[in-house]
């Protein structure tokens, strides 16, 4: 450096410390503490910004909660977290055709849910049933549970919707004793009925990666998991999420006539992994719900995803009505802004999710750009196709 710039930058500095003071800033000597929780780094970077009110092609949202079923009492019961009149103004202005609710539940819940948004709205709510778990303890549950999927599809239900409980909280005595394996062959005459009556599958096996990890200073969930404790599946008697899946990938191979949804993207973190399952399996597609996040922080890799695998890519929000703990999921207009503007626009370094901070890991995300083709099939023809609708 020579002398003239020197002197410039040092009377430029102390111009600029005498303003701070003038103004009431104290000058910063030293750093300041800061909680990761309080930190907000708001981007200064001057970036598109494309509001996408209304999807281009009509869409059936395949991954919906807008019921569960409560099993405390003598009999499961239908609970709906909000009446079909109150969501179907927000669907009409998103140009949400169709919702599937996956959680419909079994028994006499199916029916109830059913009566509450299918009957009424045919084209507008969709329903899946459940395997009744709690069942398991009895000697003649899969006969009987291959039974409840032909009354299911006789009722109208059009899929079958199987939760990471499979794998990771349904044990022998369904809340004590080992997990019940997600191949154990008691599901077998199920996997087989779903497929007889053409009822897909839309299953979500085990977790993020990174739930499976300590929940340290490493772990790039560490926020969230921090935050709840109790979605960790590090230790204990877990199986790994590799061991999951590929218990999963064996149920695929010895059922080819049964179509498996697999939820999330399968394992989104890893999309060679995927593509590997759905080139070696016909009988699957994939979802992406709650999995813009990690599509979005790939994007090269994921817009050749989507390329590749056009015609078996589902849209789907896992959107919850009132939801709270996973901001990434309530339903409302502004989840479904965010879905669309992924897939429709390539705006840079957005939020995944409509929440103060990012609540699945701290990253932003990239649209993909799809093109009108790719869109149209992702947005309702791929799906129309599985739940055999027609458009
Ligand atoms: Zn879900």
């Amino acid at each position: 450096m020579n002398q003239i710039t020197r002197r410039q930058l040092l009377t430029g500095l102390s111009a600029t410390a005498l303003t701070g003071m003038a103004l009431g800033q104290q000058p910063q000597t030293k750093p300041q503490p800061l909680d990761l929780k309080d930190f907000e780094p708001k981007s200064m970077l001057h970036v598109k910004e494309t509001l996408i009110e209304k999807a281009r092609f009509p869409v059936i949202d395949i991954h919906t909660h807008l019921a569960f079923t409560n099993n405390s009492g003598s009999q499961p019961k239908s609970v709906a977290r909000v009446k079909p009149d109150e969501i179907l103004a927000a669907m009409n202005r998103k140009n949400v055709r169709t919702m599937v609710n996956l959680t419909g539940g079994y028994g006499p819940a199916l029916e109830e849910c059913l009566a509450m948004w299918h009957k009424p709205h045919p084209d507008r709510f969709v329903v899946f049933t459940e395997p009744w778990f709690s069942q398991i303890v009895e000697p003649k549950y899969p006969q009987f549970q291959a039974e409840q999927i032909e009354r299911a599809k006789k009722l109208g239900a059009k899929g079958i919707k199987v939760l990471k409980t499979l794998g990771l909280y349904l044990r022998e005595n369904v809340t004590t004793g080992p997990l019940v394996k997600i191949d154990d062959r008691r599901f077998d005459p199920m996997w087989d009925a779903a497929g007889a009556h053409k009822l897909p599958i839309a299953i979500h096996t085990s977790d993020p990666e990174a739930f499976f990890l300590p929940i340290d200073r490493f772990n790039e969930r560490f926020e969230e998991l921090n935050a709840h404790p109790n979605w960790s599946f590090r230790g204990q008697d877990f199986p790994s999420n590799r061991e999951l899946h590929e218990a999963r990938l064996r149920v695929i191979a010895r059922h080819p006539k049964t179509h498996f949804i697999l939820l999330h993207v399968g394992n989104a973190e890893d999309l060679n992994w995927v593509s590997e399952w759905l080139d070696k399996y016909p009988n699957t597609s994939v979802e992406i719900g709650a999995r813009i996040g990690e599509l979005g922080r790939q994007p090269r890799a994921a817009r050749k995803f989507f390329d590749k695998y056009q015609d078996r890519i589902l849209f789907g929000t896992d959107a919850v009505p009132q939801g709270v703990e996973t901001p990434q999921q309530i339903f409302g207009d502004k989840l479904y802004e965010i879905y669309y503007r992924f897939l429709e626009t390539e705006d840079e370094y957005f939020d995944y999710a409509p929440a103060r901070v990012p609540p699945q890991g701290r990253w932003r995300i990239y649209g993909l750009g799809l093109p009108e083709k790719i869109l149209r099939k992702v947005y309702h023809a791929n799906a129309e196709q599985i739940l055999g609708l027609r458009s």
